[in-house]
């Protein structure tokens, strides 16, 4: 029989990962013995993955790397995913909410361009959840809005103003929206059809877009970059970390974690450039090639820039946007204060 001893030290682990509450997975997690995270597979993997690669696209900033605070998988191996409350874009902040609920409606744009993620439905919205799922599956994640009231100035996220406003606006243009749809739409069955290569690359790439999504924490446990990007280029994923100079760039403890054998990723290295022993004075960028089980094609691609820029204003923009203070001394430290010359 497996003691809670054990079981702890499983949730300690697995919290590093997602960052589920310890206390949420001792009460409700199958803590397995060999401690694997729970991956997702057909319908349900694909739902994340598209998630994942539109909500993390922006590149602005955010509190927590990719602007997901934490994951958690649930019992039924759906996923509620954490989102911060709110983003920076130039000088002005916005509810996170806003931007996924474009990003994630099917709907047509003003030139006719397929906007979100075919199929996907709005099932329920219940405070602060917005849970959502695809037509004939019972794949389903639900979108958990951190309330942003506390951050002066910003608007609370309100999944059913903001889905409403969308509406209205589609509307007032005469453009088709999809999401409340009870079938499949000609228009979502059409994209498939007329993009056929971007759709199967999608789908091929599924298991790692939710892999990764089901790891996020990671990116803000084991990463010391203050500003990290994300991107589905053609059949890899790139994601890009941005560390400021004087931080270590630690690319090492990152890719161990990702690799790691039981929590980690089914992947390996195969090929990387490491800039890290050179001139400090300047920005260098280490460069890691990653593939899946039997392959050696790369499915991901990590690209850690080290930058001499990043200074108190970048700090403060970021928590403005409610980043801790604990993780801003670690991926962006108070300069010390220049000394006075002397008289
Ligand atoms: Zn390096």
């Amino acid at each position: 029989m497996r003691t809670s001893k054990s079981r702890g030290k499983i949730a300690h682990r697995r919290s590093f990962y997602t960052g589920e509450s310890f206390r949420w997975l001792m009460d409700h997690a199958r803590l397995r013995g060999d401690a694997r995270l729970p991956a997702a597979t057909g319908d349900q993997a694909w739902l994340e993955s598209e998630i994942f690669r539109r909500i993390t696209n922006s590149g602005w900033w955010l509190a927590h790397p990719l602007g997901i605070a934490s994951v958690q998988i649930e019992r039924d191996n759906s996923l509620t995913i954490h989102l911060d409350g709110c983003f920076r874009a130039v000088d002005t902040a916005y509810p996170f909410s806003l931007h996924v609920v474009h990003e994630l409606l099917p709907h047509l744009g003003v030139d006719g361009e397929f906007w979100g993620v075919p199929g996907l439905r709005v099932n329920t919205v219940n405070g602060r959840d917005l849970v959502v799922s695809l037509v004939d599956s019972p794949a389903k994640v639900t979108l958990c809005s951190v309330p942003a009231a506390e951050l002066q100035g910003i608007p609370r996220n309100r999944w059913k103003h903001q889905i409403a406003d969308l509406e209205t606006m589609l509307n007032h243009d005469g453009l088709p929206h999809f999401w409340n749809s009870p079938t499949r739409t000609a228009a979502e069955r059409d994209f498939a059809v007329q993009a056929p290569l971007t759709s199967a690359c999608r789908r091929e790439l599924a298991w790692l877009g939710s892999a990764l999504l089901r790891r996020a924490a990671l990116l803000h446990t084991a990463s010391t970059a203050y500003n990290t990007k994300n991107l589905l280029k053609g059949d890899t994923w790139h994601i890009e970390f941005f560390t400021r100079h004087g931080v270590p760039v630690d690319h090492d403890r990152l890719l161990k974690r990702l690799c790691d054998p039981a929590l980690g990723l089914p992947i390996r290295v195969i090929d990387s450039s490491c800039a890290c022993n050179l001139s400090k004075e300047h920005g260098t960028l280490c460069t890691f090639n990653l593939a899946g089980e039997g392959t050696e094609r790369p499915a991901l691609r990590l690209a850690f820039s080290h930058h001499r820029y990043g200074d108190e204003e970048l700090r403060m923009k970021l928590a403005d946007v409610g980043a801790s203070e604990n993780w801003l001394d670690r991926v962006l430290p108070k300069q010390p204060a220049p000394q006075p010359e002397a008289a």
